[in-house]
């Protein structure tokens, strides 16, 4: 269970509860509510579409474009970029921007500031998603309104130097506004065109638009889904949850509670095989072919320890000192005076 009563968490640091501040007022951006109201309407369409008249190839390239965008952001602008959880040398690196690009989630340089944000401040009104507003503000209800003016304020604060000191996320942030366009849109729908004799609206409405907007929420789980449901094994004191069916629909990265706690780990979790986390299986290909390196992970010993110290309270308390269930580090850390033998 949440303490939310907990003023200090047992990793030492205060715990951010504050609720949201309703007297600060947000506009809502209508320009964007108009924008994502076409695109989930296009995407229904694209849903139809793909049941009465595309071709099976359509299809397959949509769900294809689908796992292409999310590992841009998954393993380039998450692991890669916003956590520095591993190292990459430039052809991954333009692999993973042109990914990046395809997703249209903003270019790299806000996509990581704004999650590095995320992570400092969880769950506060420098969280540009806070969870604590809901399910439908952590999912896309923070896209539709003004930033909060603490993220603005916090965010002056958050280091960012080293992602434009990186040529290729400089030329993406540059160029963004003629690559963003060709590689979201206009090359996904040509594709199908041209190469399997598609239709205009199919090609349009099933791997632009359907493809897109499903990505899109299949993100947005990650900030909504991932902080409210599942367990709490790692710090039982934050929201952020081991949630599988997230795992499988965003390439690994549903193992939020782990992430939250571990944010450098490249894995972005402990259990789950490449199955669950196809970015991990993603960097493990790169590493072993030499473009991934430096690959941070948590030592076990470490993990251990924190699941003693701030993990989910289900076990049975110890009765006593010969109980299986008194903790190895609680033994080994006990006091034990007089002692003999
Ligand atoms: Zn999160
Ligand atoms: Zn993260």
């Amino acid at each position: 269970m949440m303490d939310k009563s907990a003023g200090i968490n047992h990793s030492g640091t205060t715990v951010l509860n504050q609720s949201y501040n309703k007297s600060t007022h947000q506009a809502i951006v209508w320009r964007n509510v108009i924008l994502f109201a076409y695109l989930h309407l296009a995407a229904l369409y694209g849903a139809l579409l793909i049941f009465t008249s595309a071709k099976i190839a359509t299809t397959i390239f949509a769900i294809f474009m689908y796992q292409v965008s999310l590992i841009g952001i998954t393993a380039g602008a998450h692991r890669l970029w916003s956590h520095r959880s591993y190292k990459a040398k430039w052809p991954l690196r333009v692999i993973l921007m042109i990914c990046n690009t395809v997703a249209f989630q903003n270019h790299v340089f806000e996509w990581s500031r704004d999650h590095r944000l995320h992570h400092k401040y969880s769950e506060t009104n420098a969280d540009p998603h806070n969870a604590n507003r809901g399910f439908f503000f952590s999912h896309i209800g923070w896209l539709l309104c003004r930033k909060h003016p603490d993220i603005m304020d916090k965010g002056r604060g958050i280091d960012v130097k080293d992602l434009l000191a990186d040529p290729i996320v400089a030329f993406q942030k540059k160029y963004y506004k003629f690559l963003m366009p060709m590689l979201c849109f206009i090359i996904p729908t040509l594709i199908p065109v041209y190469c399997w004799g598609e239709s205009w609206s199919n090609s349009w409405f099933v791997a632009a638009m359907f493809r897109y907007t499903f990505s899109l929420n299949i993100t947005w789980l990650v900030n909504s889904a991932a902080h409210m449901w599942g367990g709490r094994p790692y710090d039982r004191f934050i929201n952020p949850a081991e949630n599988i069916t997230v795992a499988l629909l965003a390439l690994g990265e549903g193992w939020h509670n782990y992430h939250h706690v571990f944010p450098w780990d490249y894995k972005a979790a402990e259990l789950g095989d490449y199955r669950l986390n196809i970015t991990t299986a993603f960097i493990d290909f790169f590493a072993k072919i030499g473009w991934a390196y430096d690959l941070k992970t948590v030592s076990a010993d470490t993990l251990r320890k924190r699941m003693e110290r701030t993990g989910a309270e289900d076990k049975e308390l110890p009765w006593g000192w010969d109980d299986k269930d008194l903790s190895l580090s609680d033994r080994e850390a006990a006091t034990i005076i007089n002692k003999q033998g």
